[in-house]
């Protein structure tokens, strides 16, 4: 990034994004100074060659900037002590997601830039669109929250397409996002550890579509509601889409797929019927904000179809990874709370439930509406007891302690069932009692599956 070239820059927050954005300004010409915490991280960056020292004994008022990494507090509980010293210096404070906009504008302002936000379904949103445009053969980046720092990707130039999935971190540290296409997907209680306020947390998901030629609002939610409402006064250009509502003008799911309405007339665009990675009214929340910013940049119907039936869905988000007879096998391993579990078990209607581990509170009680679909639930890791209490007399259950006995009983009782059913791992606990991650823990569920008699894996 060539934006601070021949600039004094001070970085803090040297993990992976922040090393990579510190390699990014320093290959542009920028004079970087960089620090963080852990001096595990100051060591490699210094391998790297990267610059590094302590921030509270840097001259301040020579910095053009300071980039701050993602997730390190700048408001709230208190902000971190190096943002005391950038503010009181009154040095701009952005992050990478910014660094990439202002080089965007810099060179290829026209290049298409897809921004997505929200709540949940951001990854599954962001890798759709991706796949859509990989797709129909457009040169496609992929980056930011899901995965890949956006400084690391090829750089911007005209007909290359940017997908960036955003936290409100780092809307936080970009004050001037301006999408063409940006998706605000829903808004709901979370991260207000960092936020402080629903209102603060609304606020900042609501500059990303407010920065949008086109702005993209799941309108389920009041906060979302409004947010669409108050952009579209103040002059911004705006497409609704809900998963329960029916629209006069926007993107809507019924019938199955997604309806698009506009000047009193609405039409069936895209069916979402048998595929499989897009279950559930969740997806077509998902499905419909992809429609509306791939037909924003200019991507045909017909493409988005083809696309929208190819999607091989992400990894351990609800994805059906083996088949055997009439039982699918789903990894859901992502849903680490209640409330993530509650779509995938929203979606499936006999289902052999794999659940447990490290519980959250709460625990699973407010899944009990959903309990009719379970025929039996197998449950792991420290949870057990609490789960098999809360599911009592409505759901019958095993205590399976392990995820191996799990999957192993869990496949059998669903085969010896006979009908169609699905064996699903959906934790709604954390996995850190028995396993380093969710990723580890979905592996593990897909490599068990693999390993049962007669299974077809349906991924690769
Ligand atoms: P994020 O990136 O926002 O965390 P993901 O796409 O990774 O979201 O999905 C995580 C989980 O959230 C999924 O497994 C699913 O249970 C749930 N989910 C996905 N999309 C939605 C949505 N649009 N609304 C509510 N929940 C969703």
């Amino acid at each position: 990034v060539t934006t601070f070239a021949g600039r004094k820059v001070a970085l803090f927050g040297l993990g992976g994004s922040g090393l990579a954005t510190a390699q990014a300004l320093i290959a542009g010409g920028a004079d970087v100074i960089a620090w963080d915490d852990n001096p595990d991280s100051v060591a490699k960056a210094q391998q790297a060659g990267v610059k590094t020292g302590d921030l509270r004994e840097i001259d301040w008022a020579a910095q053009a900037a300071f980039v701050l990494s993602p997730g390190v507090p700048l408001t709230h509980p208190k902000p971190h002590w190096s943002v005391d010293l950038a503010r009181s210096a009154g040095v701009e404070i952005i992050g990478d997601v910014e660094l990439f906009v202002r080089e965007r504008r810099a060179h290829a302002p026209d290049c298409p830039f897809i921004a997505i936000t929200g709540t949940n379904g951001k990854s599954t949103t962001t890798a759709l669109i991706a796949h859509i445009l990989k797709s129909s053969g457009r040169d496609t980046q992929l980056g930011g929250n899901i995965g890949t720092a956006v400084l690391t990707l090829d750089p911007p130039k005209a007909g290359r397409f940017y997908v960036v999935e955003c936290s409100s971190y780092q809307i936080d540290l970009a004050p001037t996002i301006n999408p063409s296409a940006g998706i605000l997907l829903n808004l709901t209680p979370d991260h207000l550890d960092r936020h402080g306020t629903m209102q603060h947390y609304a606020d900042v998901k609501e500059r990303l579509v407010a920065g949008s030629q086109m702005a993209i609002v799941g309108v389920d939610d009041s906060y979302c509601t409004l947010i669409a409402d108050r952009i579209e006064r103040a002059g911004v250009r705006v497409s609704r889409i809900s998963r329960r509502a029916v629209l006069a003008d926007g993107f809507y799911f019924a019938d199955g797929g997604i309806i698009q309405a506009h000047a009193g007339k609405s039409e069936s665009i895209a069916d979402l019927q048998g595929i499989d990675t897009l279950k559930g009214s969740h997806n077509a929340q998902n499905a419909a904000a992809a429609i509306g910013a791939c037909l924003a940049v200019g991507v045909s119907i017909e493409e988005i179809r083809k696309g929208l039936r190819s999607f091989p869905g992400l990894k351990h988000r609800m994805q059906p990874v083996g088949r055997k007879g009439s039982v699918t096998f789903v990894n859901d391993s992502k849903a680490t709370n209640a409330d993530a579990a509650a779509p995938a078990l929203s979606s499936y209607d006999r289902i052999f439930w794999i659940s447990g581990g490290l519980p959250k509170s709460g625990g699973i009680a407010s899944l009990a509406p959903l309990f009719p679909r379970i025929v039996k639930a197998y449950l792991i890791g420290e949870a057990a007891p609490e789960f098999a209490s809360t599911l009592g007399e409505a759901v019958p259950y095993e205590i399976s302690g392990t995820l191996e006995r799990a999957v192993e009983h869990a496949a059998k009782d669903a085969q010896a069932d006979g009908g169609t059913s699905v064996v699903m791992l959906s934790p709604a606990c954390a996995s850190f009692d028995q396993f380093r991650n969710f990723e580890v823990r979905g592996d593990r569920f897909v490599s068990l599956v693999a390993a049962l008699d007669g299974v077809t894996m349906l991924i690769v």
